[in-house]
């Protein structure tokens, strides 16, 4: 199950990169001092008013030229 990336910039880049893991925490923070009041769990859920992330769960960085993108964005441009 590996998956093929090509960087979508400079466009030779096939081996060099830096996967980031993208891991959202839902907090409550004190307005004024910023200070976590609350930290809800994966399972918890942080109430109606709580936007939960819904974003991708890795970016990739091209460790060539630099571009951070999507995921997405490297694997289809791999198979171009
Ligand atoms: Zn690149």
């Amino acid at each position: 199950m590996s998956t093929r990336y090509c960087c979508p910039n400079c466009k030779t880049n096939r081996s060099r990169f830096n996967i980031i893991e993208q891991t959202a925490h839902a907090v409550k923070l004190d307005p004024q001092t910023g200070e976590v009041m609350e930290r809800f769990e994966n399972s918890e859920d942080p109430g109606p008013l709580h936007t939960l992330y819904q974003g991708p769960e890795r970016r990739i960085q091209c460790a060539v030229c630099g571009l951070i993108e999507n995921e997405l964005m490297f694997i289809k441009f791999a198979d171009k």
